[in-house]
């Protein structure tokens, strides 16, 4: 394998642009290489390998060799606290990294390392619950134990939104529940996990049990769905790829956790404290500059608020400051590229065309290349259903309001979408939040919040935003098959 790839960024964590299989870190078979580009400034970041299924193939199978040795939950245990201690150690230098080449402002970069973070230290206290249970007394004449058996290795599939965060939420529970990994990251955002990698290296993660892949899609996800190692696939992505994952393994029967995309509605009653609903929307709205699964796709404030409570945002949204996120002053980041530029624009368009009222913002310069996609942040009142704001993911600095007027109307339209990921609602009335709460067909519902998950929680899909849960017990379970002896 080569492994040269000396890369532009100056960093301590990325001595090498380069995958990591068993141990060795290395360039792809043909020496191809895809360069990579920070999305503010159009800067030269590094050429990362193009790696195609021999490369893939021998990640699995140094994965397979590793998981032979099976080490104790007191030693994963270990490596998960250990990785989370050198993640904050290094969070400065991670979340530079993060920043380069996603965009974001630095603040939030740092707190997305926090969060990574946070997931091996709560996945570090959990790994108990994976001892085996005894059942009490005699069944069937037999003494019966509930054993957790990891599942095999597990391939991950991840977005370039929160590369240190698909970190933090898929990695600890893998290897606690002693699941070896083989992990493909964003093509936009290799160098954090090639970062985070090197940490597992010096932390001392042994050889085999974290294997980074880089390179084409198609190649690494037919391995991984297809070789029989590979038990369990992690992905968060478009609803788009997931479905295809999902035909891809069927013939070979998987365990999938599928977090996929989300069109989240945020409902503000006229009983709301405003300000608070004004306050949550932004950081809901505008974190990872609107590219987030669960940001607010879709506002509705009550026709009696609707004026008042714009007015509150578009003030807040007014003082946002977009930039480089390495500048400490931006708030508002790029967008990812070109594309997730047009797609914004092309909303804003629609909504515009159609109706729609913008309050703040402006036709922001169409950048002339894939980077430096700078989008507006805009404010849009008299937003109807048929919009395309309404029907895809937006993935930008929109917010987009639609006044009602009656409680059940509201809820028909929250749930008016195949995507069922997380749903905001705001109301001083607290059984009217109870029942509202139950009807919204959403895996994660903010009540008088925009708060994101947390390690402690499941956090997932319904409908066609996923199945399958990161975070909390049920995040550790999804690597882990539970299998029953029975003594006679
Ligand atoms: P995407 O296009 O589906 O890509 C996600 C990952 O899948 C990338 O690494 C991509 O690699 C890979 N991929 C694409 N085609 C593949 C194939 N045929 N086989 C194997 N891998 C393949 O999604 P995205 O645009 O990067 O991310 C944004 C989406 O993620 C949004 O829909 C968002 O809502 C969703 N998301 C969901 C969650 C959640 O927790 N539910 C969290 C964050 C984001 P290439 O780019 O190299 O093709």
């Amino acid at each position: 394998m080569q492994g040269n790839q000396k890369p532009m960024i100056e960093s301590p964590l990325i001595e090498k642009a380069l995958g990591y299989i068993g141990g060795q870190w290395c360039g792809a078979d043909s020496g191809k290489t895809t360069p990579l580009l920070n999305p503010a400034t159009g800067e030269h970041l590094a050429d990362v390998p193009s790696m195609g299924v021999p490369e893939i193939t021998a990640a699995v199978e140094a994965a397979e060799s590793a998981m032979a040795e099976a080490p104790s939950p007191g030693r994963r245990a270990r490596w998960l606290t250990d990785m989370g201690d050198a993640m904050l150690a290094h969070k400065d230098e991670l979340a530079r990294i993060i920043t380069l080449e996603n965009g974001k402002p630095l603040a939030e970069s740092a707190g997305e390392v926090e969060y990574g973070a946070s997931f091996f230290h709560y996945f570090a206290g959990q790994l108990d619950h994976l001892s085996a249970k005894s059942l009490p007394g005699s069944i069937r004449n037999c003494r019966w134990t509930v054993h957790h058996r990891p599942a095999g290795v597990a391939g991950f599939i991840t977005p370039w939104n929160f590369p240190v965060g698909m970190v933090g939420k898929k990695l600890p529970a893998a290897l606690g529940a002693g699941c070896a990994v083989v992990a493909k990251p964003a093509p936009q955002t290799p160098l954090s996990m090639i970062a985070c990698w090197a940490l597992a290296e010096q932390v001392g993660i042994p050889a085999g049990w974290m294997n980074l892949v880089i390179g084409d899609a198609a190649a690494i996800g037919g391995v991984l769905c297809a070789h029989p190692a590979v038990r369990v696939i992690s992905f968060t992505g478009s609803t788009a790829t997931g479905t295809l994952l999902i035909e891809q393994t069927a013939p070979y029967v998987k365990r999938l956790a599928m977090e996929l995309g989300g069109h989240a509605p945020f409902i503000v009653f006229d009983d709301a404290d405003l300000e608070r609903a004004a306050d949550e929307l932004m950081v809901n709205k505008f974190r990872a500059g609107g590219q987030t699964c669960i940001c607010a796709n879709r506002v509705y404030a009550h026709s009696d608020i609707a004026v008042r409570f714009v007015d509150a945002v578009a003030d807040r949204v007014g003082k946002l400051r977009v930039g480089n996120g390495l500048d400490p002053q931006t708030t508002l980041g790029p967008l990812i590229n070109r594309a997730g530029f047009d797609k914004v624009a092309r909303h804003v368009r629609d909504a515009l065309e159609n109706g729609a009222k913008r309050i703040v913002g402006d036709d922001p310069p169409r950048p002339g290349h894939d980077w430096g996609a700078f989008y507006s942040p805009t404010v849009l009142l008299g937003v109807k259903s048929d919009m395309a704001i309404c029907r895809e993911e937006t993935f930008g600095p929109v917010v987009g309001v639609s006044e009602f007027d009656d409680e059940q109307q509201v809820v028909d339209q929250a749930n008016s979408t195949p995507y069922g990921l997380a749903a905001f609602l705001f109301t001083a009335d607290v059984e009217r939040a109870e029942r509202i709460g139950a009807a919204l067909k959403f895996g994660h519902v903010g009540i008088n919040t925009g708060t994101n998950p947390t390690p402690q929680a499941p956090f997932g899909g319904m409908k066609q935003s996923g199945f399958g849960r990161e975070g909390g017990l049920e995040g550790l379970l999804e690597f882990s098959e539970p299998q029953v002896l029975v003594r006679g």
